[in-house]
């Protein structure tokens, strides 16, 4: 069920991805394509409108009458076509002749990329020269700027100018074109290159979406995971001592007769179960406002060495009854301060205490230290108990682990113990590790902020 719903969420988040990458990739392939349109035209142009207004303003000042050819004419373009037969026919192998021969305007004849039409007033084309102009549409019209396509389907753009005799009367036209095959060429390749290598950059954004979709539920999994655990081990942990307060009543009902001192044993046994599960359910609960950030806490300037000193005297006798020596150094002359909530710290020190005093054997030491170290106050717990394995001091401080549960739920442990000390660490910005050794001993260093100064409190 989960690893159903782990794929489809998955699949989802990659979808989404990589939609929206593709779109984003499209859009920019749409740009680019537009751009590119752009910049080839405008060069076009502005090199037509260079060709047309020079030829334009050679010829133009050297007309007499309206739709006569001057001498001016083979001047500029040599290779100039006249009759209707050469129109048709011979202009375009006319305008393939040695380029070298067409003066000034050799650009005109040069890779076939241009013609130049000469038309009257009436429309008629008189003159001709460049490439392919026979193959061009009838029909002729004077706009300024036309896109033609000839019969082979090659598209040119077109700059129509009007010529003026020297009396100012209107001679006719010229019409420069220009081939835009060359732009045609370079868009198909475009459109090719965005054909094959969008739907390619796609599928690689598609496999990468899938990747990072996975990459990016992997602590959603992890934090899953962890809860679904929580909740056995949390429901496991609750069913025991209400198992055991159930056996107790069971038993205690199939009785016909019940001595008080039986009922008072049954009672006692109900109480400690009931204590088990109440002292369980209030640490889950604090688990649970610490990890919502709930927890309220009382801060105030604390000073560590009371502190310790009072949890030292309430355990000494349960661990003189464990036959274990607990000692300490807390250094007076130097009293450590800190900002905390009294309570939570109490419970912290306690748990570590109570854990040194229950997994050290008889005859073994827990002495707890307290000192400075680079403006933090640090308290060590130290034992010479049963030590923990390397593998499993990582683990710890999770919920509910134990490294040996039988021992532990035997002595009253519920495994949340070093669970809530690091939730209490971590809320008053410290931190907590252990260094241990099995069957030598264990050493758990808390490091917590030292408060600036006692004597601002004062
Ligand atoms: P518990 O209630 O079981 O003691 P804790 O969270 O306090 O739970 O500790 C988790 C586990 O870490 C314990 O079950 C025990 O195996 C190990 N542990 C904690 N403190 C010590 C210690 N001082 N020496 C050896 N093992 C320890």
């Amino acid at each position: 069920m989960q690893i159903k719903l782990f794929t489809k969420t998955r699949w989802r988040l990659a979808s989404w991805y990589a939609l929206v990458l593709a779109l984003i990739l499209g859009l920019c392939g749409l740009v680019v394509y537009q751009v590119m349109i752009r910049a080839y035209l405008v060069s076009i142009d502005l090199e037509l409108e260079s060709v047309t207004g020079t030829l334009h303003s050679v010829i133009e000042p050297n007309l007499k009458q309206p739709g006569q050819i001057e001498p001016v004419f083979e001047l500029v373009l040599p290779n100039l076509c006249f009759t209707d037969g050469c129109y048709n026919q011979q202009a375009y192998s006319h305008a393939q002749l040695a380029h070298n021969r067409h003066g000034i305007f050799s650009a005109v004849y040069k890779d076939k990329r241009y013609y130049v039409r000469f038309v009257d007033t009436s429309l008629k084309v008189i003159a001709v020269a460049g490439a392919n102009v026979n193959e061009l549409p009838s029909t002729i019209r004077t706009d300024v700027w036309q896109t033609l396509r000839d019969a082979q389907g090659n598209r040119y753009s077109q700059k129509s100018l009007e010529l003026h005799t020297q009396d100012n009367r209107t001679w006719g036209y010229i019409q420069v074109g220009r081939s835009l095959k060359e732009l045609d060429n370079r868009l198909l390749a475009l459109k090719l290159t965005l054909a094959f290598g969008l739907p390619t950059s796609i599928f690689l954004v598609g496999a990468s979406s899938w990747w990072l979709a996975g990459l990016a539920m992997r602590p959603i999994d992890r934090s899953y995971k962890q809860m679904q655990q929580f909740t056995s081990d949390a429901s496991h942990e609750l069913r025991t001592p209400l198992a055991a307060i159930n056996a107790t009543v069971e038993t205690v009902l199939d009785l016909e007769y019940l001595s008080e001192k039986e009922a008072r044993d049954t009672l006692i046994s109900i109480r400690r179960q009931n204590l088990r599960l109440s002292s369980l359910v209030q640490d889950l609960l604090l688990l649970s406002r610490f990890d919502q950030k709930t927890q309220v806490t009382d801060r105030q300037q604390i000073c560590l060495n009371d502190l310790i000193s009072d949890v030292m005297e309430e355990f000494s006798a349960l661990a003189s009854n464990a036959d274990l020596e607990l000692s300490s150094s807390l250094e007076y002359s130097q009293p450590v301060y800190v900002l905390a909530d009294e309570d939570q710290i109490l419970r912290l020190i306690s748990n570590l205490i109570a854990n040194a005093i229950k997994y050290t054997p008889s005859y073994g030491y827990v002495n707890v230290t307290l000192k400075r170290s680079n403006g933090d106050a640090v308290i060590e717990v130290k034992d010479t108990g049963i030590g923990i394995p390397l593998t499993e001091q990582v683990r710890i401080f999770d919920r509910f682990y134990r490294v040996d549960s039988n021992r532990s739920r035997s002595s009253g442990g519920s495994g949340l113990g070093l669970a809530i000390a690091k939730a209490i660490v971590e809320a008053h910005k410290g931190s907590i590790k252990v260094h241990s050794s099995p069957n030598k001993g264990s050493n758990f260093i808390v490091q917590l902020p030292i408060c600036s100064t006692h004597e601002q409190l004062h």
